[in-house]
């Protein structure tokens, strides 16, 4: 039974209410990525009473990361925790009566959709196009909101995306950048504090989109904090959106190739599933469904495939 008084001070807040913390109990919401946007997202939305919160990253923490990812300790760097993990330690003593499910592991074309079948939400915080094209599509796909989120130096950006109700990820950047072509927080550094804006910027989204929806940005909102300029930029609808305008779906159907993305910090979230363990799924009438899985090297053969049937498109997972 969720004591209400522990969050007073937010029930008091009057368009969050007692009614909007009952539905933050009762909200699913999914994290990719537990770095840097990840921590701040996971620390304030497990403080506020999210009720369920299932994180997936597949990365080890290292010393270079407690500059600006908030929830870890140097003990979790000496135990060499996988994030996921140790976020999940961390969160459940801060509020244990929030559900959190940690998945170590990246989110591909076929393991996004299990990762987000029973979830009202997902937020970003990963630190690549990659991923969030393919957020895009599964959400877009679906019909899940999500909020998008990234910084760099000391500035980010942020936008809430709500699929037949305003512009999507890729009416705003229609293409995927090319590998090398943007800065990352690898060549031109990141600053905690532009971290935590952003980060409370995207939880506080999630506030919205689950106890006042009308409230939600519908904006791309730029922050620089070194200038100190907030700037909302009004995007409308691509009626010609690769994604909500003609609903084709490359980075959820792995019709496209991957392209090798320049991650922040040697172990960051990918969307390439790693060698050793490569699902492969295949499409029913109902979606997408885990089928058999390679547990072989990166060039799967057929006999390093387990499952039911030998599938004929190895390449979808690579
Ligand atoms: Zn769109």
């Amino acid at each position: 039974m969720t004591d209400l008084a522990r969050y007073s001070r937010q029930t008091l807040f009057a368009p969050i209410g007692l009614q909007g913390q009952r539905r933050l109990a009762a909200a699913r919401v999914g994290l990719v990525g537990c770095g840097a946007l990840g921590s701040v997202v996971a620390g304030h939305l497990v403080r506020a009473g999210v009720g369920f919160l299932r994180l997936a990253d597949r990365d080890y923490l290292e010393l270079n990361n407690l500059q600006r990812q908030m929830l870890y300790t140097e003990a979790d760097v000496e135990r060499r925790l996988p994030k996921a993990v140790a976020a999940a330690e961390h969160l459940r003593a801060i509020n244990s009566e929030v559900v959190v499910e940690p998945l170590v592991a990246d989110l591909n074309p076929f393991s996004v959709v299990d990762f987000a079948e029973d979830l009202d939400l997902v937020v970003d915080g990963t630190d690549n196009f990659a991923a969030r094209f393919l957020i895009n599509d599964l959400a877009v796909a679906r019909g899940i909101p999500w909020v998008y989120g990234g910084v760099i130096g000391a500035s980010g950006m942020t936008m809430t995306v709500v699929p037949g109700d305003g512009p999507c990820l890729r009416c705003v950047f229609p293409e995927m950048p090319p590998p090398g072509s943007a800065p990352t927080c690898d060549t031109a550094g990141v600053l905690n504090t532009a971290v935590a804006v952003v980060g409370s910027l995207e939880a506080n989204e999630v506030y919205k989109l689950v106890a006042d929806p009308e409230a939600r940005n519908r904006d791309l909102l730029t922050v620089d904090l070194w200038d100190l300029r907030f700037e909302a930029v009004h995007i409308a609808r691509d009626p010609e959106c690769p994604a909500c305008g003609q609903r084709r779906f490359p980075f959820l159907e792995a019709v496209e190739e991957f392209a090798a993305t320049s991650l922040c910090g040697r172990n960051a979230v990918q969307v390439v599933p790693p060698p050793e363990l490569v699902w492969i799924s295949v499409r029913w009438e109902s979606g997408w469904r885990p089928w058999a899985r390679c547990a072989g090297t990166r060039s799967c053969s057929r006999s390093s495939w387990r499952g039911p049937l030998s599938p004929s498109f190895p390449t979808a997972g690579r």
